[in-house]
């Protein structure tokens, strides 16, 4: 019989929270909770003065706490693009602007402007991340490994790119190998998302993993608190809509035991739809 040292033990607790899909660190530390003293009542919160940013498309009612101001080597940008995207009536005109702007870096080592895929107009609106190398090659969101995963998943509650979504992410242009995007250039992109969502007019908006759910919610939320929980993105034209965060099909791919919460969102996307009357 072979001996189980105490370190086997605890790599199968560890394998066991990943397969449950706790894979997200808090804090660099860990709490002892049982040595800290009962917390005191926290002090009354001081309203720190935000730098000018855009307005949060997250609706108030929802509590959810908001990012910091992002520090921005060139805030210009941010308002640049902001501006070009006001200006634009169509999404044929949102996408010209975008792929004529030239204030995102990403843009220089991208081969292609990833802008959007599907149907302009659909009840049911995706926002991803970023494009990777496949859609960086092929100019489309989502058409890689992770993306052919979402159209099972969508094809499981008989919904398709081609007839009932319309797709696209917060950045337009693939970071280098697959970085996390930085906050300055989600901020730049966000300002033309947030049009492209306008300007679209979904019923249903489905945040995909984390990068996009933050960005678009403007929280410093994790997308294992946010996931499954309806909220309510406000759009600067007036009216609010109704947004579901969700995993990244990337993420299933790599932990394929939160398929299960997954299938919970679809389902609860299925309703939505149906309570609205579009299905
Ligand atoms: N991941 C994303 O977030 N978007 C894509 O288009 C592809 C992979």
């Amino acid at each position: 019989m072979t001996a189980v040292s105490p370190h086997d033990d605890l790599a199968s607790v560890l394998k066991w929270y990943i397969d449950q899909g706790l894979d997200e660190t808090i804090g660099e530390e860990a709490i002892d909770r049982f040595a800290q003293p009962p917390a005191a009542p926290p002090p009354a919160p001081v309203a720190a003065p935000r730098a000018a940013q855009p307005t949060p498309m997250r609706a108030p009612a929802a509590p959810l706490p908001l990012r910091a101001p992002v520090p921005l080597e060139s805030p210009q940008l941010v308002e640049d693009a902001r501006e070009l995207a006001r200006r634009c009536t169509t999404i044929a005109e949102l996408e010209a602007a975008i792929r004529a702007f030239e204030g995102c870096a990403l843009k220089r080592t991208a081969k292609n402007t990833v802008f959007a895929d599907g149907v302009p107009g659909a009840p049911v609106m995706v926002v991803g991340e970023a494009p990777g190398a496949d859609e960086d090659r092929l100019g489309k969101p989502f058409v890689g490994v992770s993306g052919q995963l979402m159209d099972r998943m969508f094809a499981a509650i008989g919904m398709s790119r081609e007839r009932d979504l319309y797709i696209t992410n917060i950045l337009f242009w693939r970071p280098p190998g697959n970085r996390t995007p930085t906050l300055a250039e989600q901020a730049i992109c966000l300002a033309f998302t947030r049009r492209h969502i306008e300007l679209a007019g979904p019923k249903v908006l489905i945040l995909a993993g984390g990068t996009a759910a933050k960005a678009v919610l403007d929280t410093t939320e994790g997308i294992m608190r946010l996931r499954g929980k309806w909220t309510k993105v406000r759009l600067d034209g007036g009216g609010e809509l109704p947004t579901l965060p969700t995993f990244h099909p990337a993420y299933l791919l790599r932990t394929p035991a939160s398929k299960r919460q997954s299938w919970h969102d679809l389902l609860a996307l299925d309703k939505k739809l149906r309570d609205l009357g579009i299905r």
